[in-house]
């Protein structure tokens, strides 16, 4: 089976007990009455959606995100499973994610979630700082991480992520040190860093504006970030994403990589996102209107799924620089110049001479051999001025 014929699934699972202080996710919290609707929905929409994806797609990824997945039962997540795998063909390697709040993970929920095939772990720790826990409003302690761990492990988890937070108000070099140290020593397979953004109108950012806490230090999160490369390389990551590291090749997350190799996927639930065949498109918002949507009928048959609206046809034009501007966040393979000139039918060189000239002569980015073949990626300086990077890329 050809890589391009491998596809993702993204189940968004738009549920909260409280909302974090500085979360502006697409979740809601006292919505818990909708679930039981909400993943019946989910079913029918994966459904109504594989008549029109063409047969040839084997999924190689699940990855249930949110919101926080884990405040629906088990059996509701084994239900959305069967719903996929009754109509599409699974790769025997799946890999099958869910995130997890370490706040309501009990041993036995994680038993069951190996027991349906969930293969891949990932906590949002954020911070092992009681300080920072209460700046980002977060309802778990790092004693629930450190449970959470240990309980995923006893269940038979091996490929456990676990997600950072840096740049937090009043944090400092010294106490996010620690955190790093603290999530090492929960012998991680993975991790994913995130600096703060404070998005408007969240509660912290209304703290902030009212000077009841203090802006994020842009200057010391960059240092944080510096620190969290030099650190894990030394603890034995290697960084192959901008924000993620992996202890080895095979515990990188293949669901992100396809996003990243701008391959197709296909989002079910509230807000999700797609790509499939040279179209983009997201699902009805919230809740409510995202059940309404799957129980209309007939659907808009300008649509693959009932709940897609905001249609978009990618020109080659859309998807070279799409491509380009993910592909360049793999700080370890980049853009291969032979899948670029196999997938467009035109080479690197000949599409962004100039852009890779500057760039080169900038030193933020280079040319490396990888097995055998040329790979244009960041260097390590890049790595610190990805953005300045990613915009040479935007055609108009
Ligand atoms: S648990 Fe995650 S999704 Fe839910 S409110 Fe907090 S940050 Fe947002």
């Amino acid at each position: 089976m050809q890589s391009g014929n491998l596809l993702s699934v993204y189940i968004h699972i738009p549920f909260c007990r409280t909302r974090c202080g500085y979360c502006d996710f697409n979740t809601y919290a006292g919505y818990d009455h909708l679930k039981e609707s909400y993943v019946k929905a989910v079913v029918e929409e994966i459904s109504r959606t594989s008549r029109k994806i063409d047969n040839d797609y084997l999924v190689h990824t699940i990855y249930f995100g949110g919101g926080t997945p884990n405040l629906l039962s088990s059996n509701q997540i084994e239900e959305i499973i069967k719903g996929i795998r009754d109509k599409y063909i699974f790769s025997s390697q799946i890999e099958l994610s869910t995130e997890a709040n370490p706040s309501c993970l009990p041993g036995d929920y994680l038993n069951a979630l190996r027991d349906i095939g969930i293969n891949r772990l990932s906590l949002g720790m954020q911070s092992a700082s009681a300080k920072d826990l209460e700046i980002l409003g977060r309802s778990h302690t790092f004693k629930d991480v450190e449970i959470s761990v240990e309980n995923a492990r006893k269940a038979g988890f091996t490929n456990i992520n676990l997600d950072l937070i840096f740049g937090i108000p009043y944090q400092t070099l010294l106490s996010f040190e620690d955190t790093l140290k603290s999530a090492i020593n929960l012998s991680p397979s993975h991790l994913s860093l995130y600096a703060l953004s404070v998005e408007d109108s969240t509660p912290l950012a209304i703290q902030i504006a009212e000077k009841v806490v203090p802006e994020s230090d842009e200057d010391l999160a960059a240092d944080m970030y510096i620190l969290a490369m030099e650190f894990l390389e030394k603890h034995g990551f290697s960084q192959y994403e901008i924000s993620n590291w992996s202890l080895d090749q095979k515990s990188q997350c293949l669901h992100n990589l396809q996003y990243w190799r701008n391959l197709d996927y296909l989002g079910f639930g509230a807000g999700a996102h797609s790509l499939y065949r040279q179209t983009r498109w997201e699902n009805r918002k919230t809740i409510t209107d995202y059940i309404d949507s799957i129980s209309q009928s007939p659907q808009n048959e300008d649509y693959i799924s009932p709940a897609g609206i905001n249609l978009i046809s990618l020109t080659n034009t859309d998807e070279m620089s799409e491509t380009m501007m993910m592909g360049m966040r793999l700080t370890e393979e980049g853009i291969s110049a032979e899948n670029f000139l196999k997938r467009f039918g035109v080479s690197l060189d000949e599409v962004y001479s100039k852009e890779i000239t500057k760039l080169l002569h900038q030193v933020l980015v280079e040319w490396v051999m990888v097995e055998g073949h040329s790979h244009l990626r960041l260097t390590k300086k890049g790595r610190l001025l990805g953005n300045q990077v990613f915009m040479q890329f935007i055609r108009d």
